[in-house]
């Protein structure tokens, strides 16, 4: 068992009162601490590692695009790298898409995505179109537009009062069903609660619904019932709405999937991509948009008004490129799926049920709830405590998981994430499983003391 060291740290982002293990590297599943201890990472950049630390054909790619050019001003020049990366993504994305646009992070895409239906509705001249609708326990990004989309209450706290607008449906989690239903007696009232939304707004003020087509950061991994985003899409193509699919953590084959919407044979109006999209080894995202979308009224205001420095950046085209190319021929997508049930399977048979539950998922983005009712005294302590206890278990015993609350509506319900490597092997599979084990056993000991 690893021993945590304690001390103060000079970034904004750290408690201040805390530092964890100093990493000085990573070697595929593995971070590597100064000490020498290996952790295996099942966090992975939140998702974004699909190949593991110090991949070379990565570092290659950059390195040899970061020679010959890394930035140029896309409104006066075209690149032969850039355009080949969009039709790239093209191919790999849903049938119906006929543009991409990169950009930098997640949460520059999210609101970028909300622009662009924003700006669609502007120049189709139903201005009053104004409204973004999403669903409670979400996460659509940090900024303004995309905090203010999602439903995380504890993220969005300390800016409730300046986020933009942004009225929320249910949201799709059986588990936690804010309906009091079972999955097999429900008559898709989540569903139902999207369009009921969309009335009472109004559907002529209405832009566009956003949502992630499995719940990552707020709900651990949480998928619909089969029949609910096509129905969602309906509902959406029915009043004219665009849909917006947040997949900037199920795309690229984590779910096992080039997208998680391809499960249900769902094709949104946007597609978000992100994390995955340059396994890590970039700052990448991209918008990629239908037909509908850019064709026609778009089409005469002659360009998205949304210019980015890092837009259209070649050396995120030959890193997403290299991405691309590795995920062509499906046994990446095909071993995230059979390890991700090999996981799942060990997980559930070999867990403390009492503390740990309703293990979710699909392909190797892995979730479960946390039971804060498996120790002594659950009641005295804040939201997220028990993942936080979990998480640092689970680090001692040499396993980086992504932990998390607000499962059980506003800031309740502790849960955790296991997002591997996709190119992880059984053996690593079981090395996760058994070092979970040992943390959930650890925690109940510790606590129930
Ligand atoms: N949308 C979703 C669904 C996400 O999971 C995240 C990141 N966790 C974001 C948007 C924001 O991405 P980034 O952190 O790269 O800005």
């Amino acid at each position: 068992m690893t021993e945590i060291r304690v001390l103060p740290s000079r970034t904004a982002y750290s408690r201040p009162d805390e530092l964890g293990p100093r990493i000085l590297g990573g070697e595929g599943p593995y971070l590597v601490g100064a000490d020498g201890t290996r952790y295996l990472d099942a966090s992975c950049g939140s998702g974004s590692l699909i190949f593991g630390h110090g991949d070379e054909r990565m570092i290659d790619a950059l390195r040899a695009q970061s020679r010959k050019l890394t930035l140029f001003p896309s409104r006066h020049f075209s690149s032969e790298i850039v355009e080949r990366y969009a039709r790239a993504l093209l191919d790999f994305g849903p049938p119906s898409m006929s543009r991409a646009i990169t950009f930098s992070s997640g949460s520059d895409a999210v609101e970028a995505a909300i622009k662009l239906a924003l700006q669609h509705h502007f120049a189709a001249k139903r201005p009053q179109r104004r409204k973004i609708l999403g669903r409670n326990a979400s996460y659509h990004g940090n900024t303004i537009a995309g905090l203010g989309a999602g439903g995380f209450v504890a993220r969005r706290k300390p800016y409730e009062d300046v986020l933009a607008p942004c009225t929320k449906a249910s949201h799709a989690h059986c588990a936690a069903c804010e309906f009091g239903l079972q999955a097999q007696i429900c008559a898709l009232e989540c569903a139902q609660s999207v369009e009921d939304t969309i009335l009472e707004e109004g559907p002529e003020n209405v832009a566009a619904v956003i949502v992630e087509p499995i719940v990552g950061a707020a709900l651990s991994a949480a998928p619909p019932d089969p029949r609910y985003l096509p129905r969602v899409c309906e509902i959406c193509r029915h009043h004219d709405i665009l849909l917006i699919a947040d997949e900037v953590m199920t795309c690229f084959a984590r779910t096992g999937r080039p997208f998680a919407s391809m499960h249900w044979n769902v094709e949104p109006d946007i597609v978000i991509c992100g994390k995955a999209i340059s396994a890590g080894y970039y700052p990448l995202s991209a918008l990629l948009v239908n037909e509908r979308v850019v064709h026609g009224p778009l089409a005469r205001d002659r360009y998205f008004q949304n210019g980015q420095t890092f837009a259209c950046s070649p050396a995120g085209a030959a890193v997403g490129l290299t991405v691309l190319d590795r995920l062509a021929n499906g046994s990446v997508a095909a071993n995230a799926t059979r390890m991700g049930e090999l996981l799942r399977g060990s997980l559930r048979k070999e867990l403390p049920g009492e503390l740990i539950n309703s293990v979710r998922g699909m392909g190797l983005m892995v979730g479960f709830d946390i039971s804060t009712s498996a120790f002594k005294n659950p009641q005295a302590l804040s939201p997220g405590h028990y993942s936080d206890r979990f998480q640092r278990a689970a680090l001692k015993r040499g396993l980086v998981i992504y932990a998390s609350s607000g499962s059980a509506g506003s800031e309740e319900g502790d849960h955790a994430m296991l997002l591997l490597p996709l190119t992880i092997s059984e053996r690593e599979v079981k090395e996760a499983t058994a070092s979970l084990v040992a943390a959930a056993n650890d925690l109940l000991e510790t606590e129930n003391k």
